[in-house]
């Protein structure tokens, strides 16, 4: 790591990483608690095997800074938090979930935890046996479920916000989209599109994922990973890991729109976000469109109503139109106005709450 991890943290504006380690279990996890200026730093937990602890570390500090935007700019009362655990996604054990249960419990409920990728309304059911502060946990334990249904609904009303910016209007009949990762939301995803009438391409590293969704869609095609970004289309959906929006891969892309569920798709964002703009390629900011999923297991802190949920996962369609708005009338890139947005409401709740 070029930096030290408190100048990463001072960076990105951090205040606290957990780091927990328990042999009996074989459990490495990093808590990283963003900014609770909101209220509690609500965010997934990841298992992921990552090659190095610094890969984590860097991957936590981005993903929870994330979920901070995520949640301001959807009007949620929570501050932004993530979880990884670095763990081989076949190894994971009812012990390890509940030694990780007990850690998260320990904070109080500073941060309260979900699913995120390999991680499964089962696996926080574990977590629910050592603390309450935990979401996404199976509707018989009278929780909302996997998430993963709503965040890809609000990827799809996403991307009808950004189809009306680029073509004039939001139908998505007879376009050509590519969904990188078909996984719990890029399955969601494609069903979503195929209903519409839109021509979908899938890639995924995992072949019985895409035989899956073959299975359910036979319409879809499958293209190999590593032809999507010399695939013809309008519209790039990236719904697996995040950066893969670099300047080796928009030199390629022939799409207009991209829009999907993975968290940090641009591989450094300012350089990036700018980039997209020159070649005239609309971006619309991960963490404003993929947070019907946070939306959805926040409800549940206050009372879970699915049709309130889904009311309010679609308003993500008008606030899409006025961050692509505000991009042009300031002249900066999509995701640079998306965090605009959610700094003024981070710093305006942070006067009001100083306040008598
Ligand atoms: P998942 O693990 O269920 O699915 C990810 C899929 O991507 C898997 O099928 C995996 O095989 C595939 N994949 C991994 N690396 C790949 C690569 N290099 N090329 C192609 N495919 C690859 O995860 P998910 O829950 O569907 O989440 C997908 C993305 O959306 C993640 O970045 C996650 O952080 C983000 N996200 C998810 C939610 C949610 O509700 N699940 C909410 C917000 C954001």
């Amino acid at each position: 790591m070029q930096q030290s991890v408190f100048d990463l943290m001072q960076d990105l504006g951090h205040e606290q990483l957990v780091f927990c380690h328990d042999p009996h279990s074989n459990l490495n996890a990093i808590i990283g608690i963003h900014d609770t200026t909101l209220g509690p730093a609500l965010g997934g937990t990841r298992l992921w095997n990552y090659n190095s602890h610094e890969e984590a570390i860097i991957d936590v500090l981005r993903l929870s800074r994330g979920m901070t935007f995520k949640a301001a700019i959807s009007d949620l009362n929570l501050g932004g938090g993530k979880a990884v655990i670095i763990a081989d996604p076949a190894m994971k054990t009812e012990s390890l979930w509940r030694r990780y249960g007990k850690f998260v419990n320990s904070l109080n409920g500073k941060y309260i935890t979900a699913e995120d990728v390999n991680t499964s309304a089962r696996d926080m059911e574990y977590i629910a046996l050592e603390t309450t502060h935990v979401t996404g946990v199976p509707h018989y334990m009278g929780g909302s479920g996997d998430p993963s249904p709503f965040t890809a609904y609000g990827v799809y009303v996403g991307m009808k916000a950004a189809a009306k910016k680029a073509y004039g209007n939001d139908s998505l009949n007879g376009k050509k989209i590519v969904v990188q990762g078909v996984g719990h939301v890029g399955q969601y995803l494609v069903g979503h599109l195929v209903q519409e009438g839109a021509l979908v391409s899938i890639t995924d590293i995992d072949e019985k994922k895409l035989k899956q969704t073959v299975d359910k869609h036979p319409g879809v095609k499958v293209i190999k990973n590593n032809e999507i970004f010399d695939t013809d289309m309008d519209i790039y959906a990236p719904c697996a890991l995040g950066a893969t929006v670099d300047s080796n891969s928009i030199s390629k892309l022939k799409a207009k729109i991209i829009a999907g569920a993975a968290n940090n798709q641009l591989a450094v964002e300012d350089e990036h976000g700018s980039l997209l703009i020159e070649k005239g390629i609309l971006y619309a900011p991960d963490f404003l469109i993929n947070a019907g999923g946070l939306i959805n297991v926040s409800a549940e802190l206050d009372g879970y109503n699915e049709e309130r949920v889904r009311g309010n996962v679609e308003k993500i369609y008008n606030r899409t139109l006025e961050i692509f708005a505000l991009s042009e009338t300031e002249n900066i890139h999509t995701q640079a106005a998306a965090i605009k947005i959610a700094e003024k409401r981070l710093r305006d709740i942070a006067n009001v709450k100083a306040k008598l």
